[in-house]
């Protein structure tokens, strides 16, 4: 048991003490779930700093912000307890955050050295989609819909995803093309010339897209005069999740760290679900190879859940068909057994969720201790309605992006522009919103500003369009007030809901609730944010819902919805797992047996969430699209991952009676109803 005098490291096992408190070669760290990886982690940042490393020379690399977040906070905790003031106001210079986050931090300091301008835009997928389309437009290559031309040309979303991939995986393109592809080979030289033209206007315009980031970054590593600088500002880099990181990440650790030196990786291959983003698994087992001065150190005891819960995820990753062993001793024995639940529809899922969550709450377990994990974000739909009616907070993650609405680009492509007078479809989305400008004048009005090197002036100068005259003049001295840029940021984004509000309530029916949204983001921007910062912030890790940027109800306790995917790495007290059937999870995008594997994972990630009470549901009907079929109600089976062995570990019950009721998918009989009937009238003779 940790004792004061144990300081900086108190609280850890020795395993995890040796680890945190290893020296200067690399290191990594492969355990499974809820074994405190993440926590010694922290530690081991803490105990850097307290040997005098330099924090802000600490690259701290994790999934989301929010577990970047989370984890300086334990740092600080450390530090607090160990140096006072000092200890904790140094845990706040260390550089944590995603690997993009903390790319676009590091380019907007070494800007320069590659001779990137300072303003840069940073474009979304969504923008590079549109980027994409209109350079296709510009090559003249057929449009996805259009007729004849042979094959058809991929869609936006398709290129977005070959360019992608190719750069995260490090293939080129004709390679992800023959891989992942094999369809659309005809057009790899039409791709690979859309592309370069991608990459052009990027330049010409300022822009870097997520991949551009890590490239950039890449880049500067690599090189032969700014890399050695580069290192030696960030002598250490530690990553969490290893196990989820691709090619391209893995290339540029490799740079920062050549020889391993400062290096420290914690992962588990059992929780890697990723690879649909080019992640490998490689870079966990090769770490040895890549880095030959490595230490390789396990953690073998899970503090996390109870001994009953992990029996089930210990079984239910045993059964997978590649697994590295390893040795999981449970430390806490007392706990319910996990709980499989057939519920006849995903209505009575949903039901019996909300009635178990507020049991739960009313035995003193509080909303932001539980938590509800689907495979897909529209599974939640029928649960959030339930919860809504009950008036039982929540809030959701990795749900339908909020930034991704049109309401909410359009008040940000005011702030891009403003920010990067040169991103052209920033600026094309301000001026099609306003009234009596078409694509034609649009266009138009874009290169004007191109020649005029980005002042809106030259805007005042030409004539106004007919029919919108008054908008257009309070539009670009809006552009002109905000491109100097004097007022606080959230008076800039309020001039521009101004603006906004009158042209969003001639388009939009619900404008009213639109508005409220972007009241959060005003809420969001605050006080003292600068812009540059706050856009790049909002673009890279994106509120999923207005309800997570929360600004006035963020004390309230709320329950936690969230996608297993956006779930890694957390805890809690009590988890519901929906949909728990053949369809649910696995997915029925899931086809080959690599791709089944990965969702056997994804499915040990989600029950490894829960500390004491596991409740998996299993609806035995379910809405069904099947591809190529109507959509209808069919039965669910439960899902192949409970097996035997970890259904042994779980007491089955179900929801209601109307549950028991419904039933298991059956052959049709030989015979029918009329042959019963038949037969009872011919027995009757
Ligand atoms: P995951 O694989 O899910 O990311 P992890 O290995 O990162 O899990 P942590 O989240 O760091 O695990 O830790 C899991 C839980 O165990 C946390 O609640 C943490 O506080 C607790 N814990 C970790 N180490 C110890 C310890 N030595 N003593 C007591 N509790 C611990
Ligand atoms: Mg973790």
């Amino acid at each position: 048991q940790p004792s004061p005098d144990e300081g900086i490291l108190a609280g850890l096992n020795a395993q995890q003490r040796t680890a945190a408190g290893h020296g200067d070669g690399p290191l990594l760290i492969v355990a499974g779930a809820g074994t405190g990886k993440t926590t010694t982690l922290a530690a081991r940042v803490a105990h850097l700093i307290q040997e005098d490393a330099d924090p802000a020379g600490i690259l701290l690399l994790t999934f989301t912000r929010r577990a970047a977040t989370e984890m300086l906070e334990r740092v600080a905790r450390r530090l607090r307890g160990a140096m006072g003031d000092a200890g904790e106001r140094a845990a706040r210079e260390v550089w944590g955050g995603t690997f993009h986050g903390v790319a676009a931090r590091v380019l907007r300091v070494y800007h320069a050295a590659l001779g990137l301008p300072r303003d840069f835009s940073i474009l979304d997928r969504g923008d590079t989609e549109d980027l994409l389309d209109l350079c296709r437009g510009r090559l003249e290559l057929p449009s996805a819909s259009g007729k004849g031309a042979g094959a058809r040309f991929p869609k936006k979303a398709v290129c977005a995803a070959v360019l992608s991939r190719s750069a995260n995986s490090g293939e080129t393109v004709a390679e992800t093309l023959e891989t992942r592809y094999p369809h659309l080979m005809q057009h790899e030289a039409a791709l690979r010339r859309l592309f370069d033209l991608y990459d052009e206007a990027k330049g010409e315009q300022n822009l870097l897209d997520f991949d551009d980031l890590l490239l950039f970054w890449e880049a500067l590593a690599a090189d032969p005069k700014a890399g050695p600088a580069l290192r030696s500002r960030f002598p250490r880099v530690l990553v969490d999740e290893y196990q989820d990181t691709n090619v391209l990440q893995a290339r540029l650790l490799k740079n920062l760290a050549p020889d391993g030196r400062g290096l420290t990786a914690v992962g588990d291959d059992a929780q890697a679900i990723y690879s649909f983003r080019a992640a490998t698994i490689r870079n966990i087992l090769d770490f040895g190879e890549h880095y030959p001065a490595a230490t390789v150190l396990p953690l073998e005891t899970n503090y996390r859940s109870t001994a009953a819960v992990l029996t089930v995820a210990n079984a239910v990753i045993a059964a997978a068909a590649e697994r590295h062993e390893k040795t999981l001793t449970a430390t806490r024995q007392i706990g319910p057994k996990p709980l499989v639940v057939r519920c006849r529809d995903e209505a009575e899922q949903a039901r019996f969720i909300a009635d178990r969550v507020l049991e739960l709450r009313e035995s003193g377990l509080e909303l932001d201790k539980q938590a509800a994990l689907f495979r897909a974000s529209h599974h939640s739909l029928a649960l959030e309605l339930e919860l809504q009616k009950r008036d039982v907070p929540f809030k959701k993650f990795g749900g339908l992006r909020f930034l991704e609405t049109a309401h909410v680009k359009d008040l940000l492509a005011f702030l891009r522009l403003a920010e990067n007078p040169r991103d052209e479809i920033s600026a094309l989305r301000c001026l099609l919103l306003l009234p009596g400008i078409g694509r034609g004048r649009a266009t138009k009005a874009v290169a004007a500003l191109r020649e005029a090197g980005g002042e809106f002036s030259t805007w005042a100068d030409s004539p106004a369009p007919s029919g919108g005259a008054s908008e257009w003049t309070a539009f670009v001295s809006l552009m002109q007030t905000l491109a100097a840029n004097r007022d606080d940021l959230s008076s800039q984004i309020r001039r521009i809901r101004n603006l906004y509000r009158p042209l969003m309530e001639a388009t939009y029916a619900n404008a009213a609730e639109r508005n409220r949204d972007l009241e959060q983001i005003e809420l969001l921007a605050g006080r003292g944010r600068d812009r540059a910062s706050f856009l790049a912030d909002l673009t890279l890790d994106p509120p999923s819902s207005a309800a997570a940027t929360a600004g006035p109800h963020e004390d309230e306790e709320r329950l936690t919805l969230s996608t297993m995917h956006s779930a890694k790495g957390l805890e809690f007290e009590a988890v519901y797992v929906l949909n728990a059937c053949q369809g649910g999870i696995p997915s029925d995008q899931a086809e080959d047996d690599a791709a089944i594997e990965e969702e056997r994972r994804l499915f040990y990630v989600a029950v490894t969430r829960a500390r004491t009470h596991l409740t998996i549901c299993h609806p035995l009907t379910r809405h069904l699209k099947p591809r190529g079929l109507r959509d209808g109600y069919g039965f669910a089976e439960l899902t192949p991952f409970l097996t035997p062995a970890a259904l042994a570990g779980c007491e089955v019950m179900p929801a209601s009676e109307d549950a028991v009721d419904a039933a298991p998918p059956t052959p049709a009989a030989t015979v029918t109803a009329a042959d019963v009937r038949a037969a009872i009238r011919g027995r009757r003779g």
